[in-house]
């Protein structure tokens, strides 16, 4: 009996999924939660944190909680990317004698590939593998990564403890759930608004064999912009009402950050959310900000209108019109907002695909394709 294992390694969270005896799971971590923040944290009695509690320090220690480094792996530090992601970021970067950029951390210095590898290990040390032995392990790329990224994805992946591992680009990933052995022809579109990016891709497929026909994406749209712009709009309503200004402090302000990320995803599910401003500003104490789901709508409805501009240059690009397209898969955290999901439904006509989570699905399809690499048939049925 085959078992795989699928990884996505993602700038903002990573997902690890299971294929064995027939059956596609997402993995648990040590948190309980399928979703790991991809965020390292080097904590000053020289130990390691991984995940939420590392991205929760990012406010205290921002030098040495490194997050979004798959942003900058496998790039010369002479690269646009990299002196983008040193401006945007309050990282301490420097060049390697090697060209290439590193962390400088109490830990030492730490290359992108490092930090992979920290969070793949980690991973890799999962209960789940205690009880299994994978056959082989596909770790996820973006379309758009060059051989190098690839090359040093592998590498994290391998000094992680995993072997056997396949590179495979997300959206194929991504539709790999939705395939079906009987399917003819049809073309499916992968629309991915994860935390810190955009991607978008038009894959035709023909039964279980899938083509990519166009693909592009935004390096800098992502959930992590809604957070910022619900984060300002708070400020400014605390600075009126209560004379406070969250913005002084970096600590006070990450932890506005934190709130925000969360009133967003709560307001996925609920009309209305109150923003705890005692947590993110002591001196508040007792105050709670009203947050409603149109509020948040009106603050990033021009991010959401930018993807757009996105899947017409790819639509373009393959000369398929949107009424063409088959299916849409949904992919990424913020696809689960209503108004995403709304947009979506006008952009092509219809509901998109969302049987399985977006911020696990290209997880799930990982696992998937490495089990049909390794010869397993029954991958499609059930
Ligand atoms: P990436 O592929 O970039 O690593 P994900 O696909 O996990 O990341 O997306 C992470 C983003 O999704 C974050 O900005 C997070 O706040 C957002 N997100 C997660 N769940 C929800 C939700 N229920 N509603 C809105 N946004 C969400
Ligand atoms: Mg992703």
């Amino acid at each position: 009996m085959t078992c795989t294992v699928g990884v996505d390694f993602g700038t903002s969270t990573t997902e690890v999924a299971v294929y064995d005896h027939g059956r596609t799971q997402i993995v648990s971590g040590w948190s309980g939660s399928p979703i790991l923040p991809s965020v390292a944290a080097f904590l000053p009695n020289g130990t390691l944190e991984i995940g939420q509690g590392a991205k929760t320090r990012a406010g205290i220690d921002p030098k040495n909680s490194i997050h979004s480094a798959k942003r900058i792996i496998g790039l010369p530090w002479r690269s646009d990317t990299v002196q983008k992601f040193r401006a945007s970021y309050g990282f301490d970067l420097e060049e390697s004698p090697d060209g290439s950029p590193v962390f400088v951390t109490r830990a030492g210095k730490k290359s992108a590939g490092d930090i992979a590898e920290i969070i793949l290990k980690h991973v890799a040390g999962f209960p789940v593998f205690e009880a299994i032995k994978a056959d082989r392990v596909a770790v996820t790329v973006p379309s758009a990564f060059g051989p190098k990224p690839r090359n040093v994805i592998v590498a994290a992946a391998r000094r992680a403890g995993f072997d056997k591992i396949e590179v495979l680009d997300e959206p194929y990933a991504a539709v790999m759930p939705y395939l079906a052995a009987a399917g003819g022809e049809r073309f499916l579109a992968v629309y991915d608004l994860g935390g810190g990016t955009f991607d978008f891709a038009l894959i035709k497929v023909n039964g279980v064999t899938h083509w990519l026909l166009a693909s592009a994406g935004a390096p800098y749209l992502g959930g992590n912009d809604i957070d910022l712009r619900l984060a300002d709009w708070a400020a400014e309503t605390t600075l009126i009402t209560y004379r406070q200004d969250l913005h002084s402090d970096p600590a006070v302000r990450h932890r506005l950050l934190l709130a925000a990320e969360e009133a967003k995803i709560a307001l996925s599910d609920a009309t209305e959310t109150d923003l705890d401003l005692e947590t993110i500003d002591p001196t508040l104490v007792g105050k709670k900000l009203k947050v409603e789901r149109a509020q948040l709508e009106r603050l990033c409805q021009d991010l959401v209108r930018r993807t757009f501009a996105t899947c017409d240059e790819v639509l373009a690009k393959a000369k398929v019109n949107p009424s063409k397209v088959t299916d849409v898969v949904l992919v990424g955290g913020v696809t689960r907002m209503p108004s995403v999901r709304e947009a979506l439904r006008g952009y092509f006509g219809r509901a998109p695909l969302a049987e399985h989570p977006p911020d696990q699905v290209v997880a799930i399809g990982a696992a998937m394709a490495a089990a049909l690499l390794s010869g397993d048939r029954e991958v499609f049925k059930g």
